[in-house]
């Protein structure tokens, strides 16, 4: 136990069950490193709140968690003909290009689909004058639709483009009532049901439901090693000097981890190095803020994540942890690896 989380159980899954309340006939998302939590321990939530479905990012993502999961899994990335063959009547695909379908046809017939309209994400997806041919191309293929998916952007106002889509849906051929979306909220959603009765709207929602609530999730680095440093002593791989005096400090966290090294804002440019010397911190001895907090502050590299480790600077006169001890650390949860993952 170096590198960990401890996850507020009780309240991270009141929470997930306030949110699938929130969001009727909601679809987790199950991708990447599951949102830091792990992928078979999300699966595992999504069947305890009763999800028929889920989606995962990837063909050896849903490979796994077909296993994991009794439901239907939705794979995201669109169907391409080199994509790993994975058959199973569990399984839907997503197609985003014309040319997909027939090959895709031709590899499992009478496959499962969602087909996906291009938003202005411009990710993947068909073009909206698409559609209405590929509704064709689909029922003579004997694909099965199972849905219409549009991805939207994160920032901006998502509605009046998810109108624009659910009204190029109920126009095309397209065999289906039912749409797949993402980061529409609570309100939004329950507007375009409104606007549109005879669809059926499934928000496919990852963040807002495993790491909606932060506060239940603490992630926690361990002092592994303290050494005392004088100012303009040489440490680390690079040998770089120590600005000040104190410690340094080696913890539990390093690029294993998903502990990033942010740019050095000193050496931003000219502009960017007079800030950081105007504001007087290390940052102007060329040192990027870590994640780890150590009597109230987040504290500096001395230099780089080392890959299971990192060396931090405590200045003089910050009371000194102990080997042992446990630091906060902020992570980014969508590449975090943590040692061990508790419930309490
Ligand atoms: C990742 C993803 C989502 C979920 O995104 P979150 O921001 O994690 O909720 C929804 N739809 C698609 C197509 C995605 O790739």
């Amino acid at each position: 136990m170096a590198f960990d989380l401890q996850i507020r159980a009780a309240d991270w899954r009141a929470h997930l069950v306030a949110t699938r309340d929130a969001h009727p006939a909601i679809v987790p998302v199950i991708k990447g490193n599951g949102y830091g939590l792990g992928r078979q321990r999300l699966a595992g939530e999504a069947f305890r709140l009763g999800a028929d479905m889920i989606s995962v990012g990837t063909y050896e993502e849903a490979a796994e968690l077909l296993g994991a999961f009794t439901g239907d899994v939705q794979v995201l990335t669109p169907w391409r003909p080199f994509s790993p063959r994975v058959a199973d009547g569990r399984l839907i695909h997503t197609v985003s290009r014309i040319e997909d379908i027939a090959p895709l046809a031709a590899q499992l017939p009478g496959a499962r689909i969602v087909v996906e309209g291009l938003t202005s994400m411009a990710r993947h997806g068909m073009d909206r004058h698409s559609i209405t041919e590929a509704a064709r191309s689909i029922a003579e293929a004997g694909l099965v639709v199972e849905g219409f998916a549009i991805h939207l952007p994160m920032a901006g106002a998502n509605l009046p483009e998810a109108r624009t889509w659910c009204a190029i849906l109920e126009t095309s051929a397209l065999a289906t009532t039912t749409v797949f979306c993402s980061h529409l909220t609570v309100s939004e959603l329950e507007q375009l049901r409104t606007e549109r009765p005879n669809l059926t709207i499934r928000p496919r929602v990852g963040t807002a439901l495993w790491l909606g609530r932060l506060d239940t999730l603490e992630v926690r680095s361990t002092v592994l090693d303290v050494h005392t440093v004088q100012r303009g002593e040489r440490v680390g791989y690079r040998q770089g000097r120590v600005p000040r005096d104190g410690h340094v400090l080696v913890v539990a966290g390093g690029t294993s981890h998903g502990i990033g090294l942010e740019a050095p804002r000193a050496v931003a440019g000219v502009a960017g190095r007079g800030k950081a010397v105007a504001k007087g911190g290390l940052a102007a001895a060329g040192l990027a803020l870590s994640p780890f907090t150590i009597a109230g502050k987040q504290r500096w590299f001395v230099e780089p994540p080392h890959m299971q480790a990192s060396m931090i600077l405590l200045p003089e006169g910050v009371p000194v942890p102990a080997v042992g001890d446990r630091l906060p650390a902020a992570v980014r949860y969508t590449i975090a690896q943590f040692d061990a993952i508790t419930e309490v």
